[in-house]
């Protein structure tokens, strides 16, 4: 399973069907990339919650809608520490989502996250850095505790937002929290503390396995470079040893993604499973299964609904 893709306007249902099949990918997680094109920016997003839900309707093997989160509204300092109007409508809307049974997820949350632009056009250019411990977070943390659903934040673990992340994490123990690209890149010997301390934090792997020259994706020092980035693999994909030994002794805790983020990069999904195998392959048949799909499949399938 695709536990982390975007949903933009423009990709058809049946495209990316076509696309998984073509694949062999079984079923993929939908994060609706609401962002918009302007001035500075180029998103190829709009995409859309009802979306998401109307995919899943029509291929309910196929898709698991997630309530979006990147969102214009969103993209605000002034959202996060207080109540607002947009604030308290988006918990509500989100709320009646998750609880309709239609959705089983919430995100990307974009906390810690860097400008890019990419090869084919892709100019994300906000420099973002929100907190994770804010009353908007941890409003959406009792929702994921209340209806059993993970909440998948983008939060690259520099050390301040790092320690918001952990304050979030223990003021909110049953919430489920799927900390994106490997806990925002963080060293094996990080993850493996934060997932002893906390049973229902969860990483996903997502564009984590892509490196090399020329890679646009969260497996290298990309889009920047800090002192606090630790990769999984090398530029040929073998496994670091450190993540190796983690991603065994900690199979139940990770799920595979792509993070096709923008509709022009789905025509290129199939390139990236071939490097996925390839990773996998390094892994215990046990581990690649929990990593590639049973995580996923024990995590969705134990919702209340
Ligand atoms: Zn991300």
């Amino acid at each position: 399973m695709d536990f982390h893709t975007h949903l933009q306007r423009r990709v058809s249902a049946e495209d990316l069907v076509g696309h998984m099949d073509a694949a062999g990918v079984p079923r993929m997680v939908l994060m609706p990339l609401y962002y918009g094109d302007g001035p500075r920016a180029v998103n190829d997003g709009e995409g859309s919650d009802e979306q998401a839900a109307e995919y899943a309707r029509r291929y309910p093997e196929r898709f698991v809608p997630f309530v979006g989160m990147q969102r214009p509204d969103l993209l605000s300092d002034a959202i996060w520490w207080h109540p607002t109007t947009q604030s308290r409508w988006l918990v509500q809307q989100t709320d009646a989502k998750l609880r309709s049974g239609e959705f089983f997820g919430m995100g990307e949350f974009m906390l810690r996250f860097c400008p890019y632009t990419t090869r084919f056009g892709i100019v994300a250019p906000s420099d973002m850095d929100y907190p994770a411990d804010s009353y908007l977070m941890r409003t959406f943390a009792d929702l994921s505790a209340r209806h059993h659903a993970p909440m998948v934040i983008h939060c690259e673990a520099e050390p301040k937002a790092t320690d918001a992340m952990v304050r979030l994490l223990e003021k909110h123990p049953e919430a489920i929290v799927v900390w994106a690209h490997n806990c925002g890149r963080s060293s094996a010997q990080a993850i493996r503390a934060l997932f002893t301390r906390f049973p229902n934090l969860y990483a996903d792997l997502g564009g984590m396995v892509y490196s090399g020259p020329g890679a646009e994706a969260y497996g290298g020092y990309w889009p920047r470079r800090t002192p606090w980035m630790h990769l999984v693999v090398n530029d040929m994909g073998t496994l670091l040893p450190e993540m190796k030994a983690l991603l065994e002794a900690r199979s139940n805790r990770f799920f595979a993604g792509t993070d096709v983020a923008h509709a022009r990069g789905y025509e290129f999904y199939f390139t990236h499973l071939p490097r996925w195998r390839y990773v996998l392959s390094q892994l215990s048949a046990q581990a690649a299964h929990n990593i590639a799909l049973a995580n996923a499949t024990r995590l969705f399938g134990s919702a209340p609904r």
